[in-house]
């Protein structure tokens, strides 16, 4: 039977080892107990860039401004 990691569970030594390789966990080199994604994760906390935030919020004033007209039109005939 192969090692797990601690953290996710997922094979790092062994038969199963081999296939999560190949989804890029491997056991990682600081704590032979971890893979190297839970190693990263715990690693670096602050390591991924923001990503673009300001889209969604254009996207839900564009909502708005186009929700607008329709309650203030008045109707005509
Ligand atoms: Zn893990």
């Amino acid at each position: 039977m192969g090692t797990k990691c601690k953290k996710c569970g997922a094979p790092i030594t062994g038969f199963w080892a081999k296939i999560a390789a190949i989804a890029g966990v491997k056991q990682s080199l600081k704590d032979p107990e971890m893979c190297n994604k839970c190693d990263s994760e715990t690693a670096t906390p602050v390591a991924t860039p923001v990503a673009p935030v300001e889209q969604p919020k254009d996207l839900f004033e564009a909502e708005v401004k186009l929700e607008a007209p329709k309650v203030e039109e008045p109707k005509q005939e």
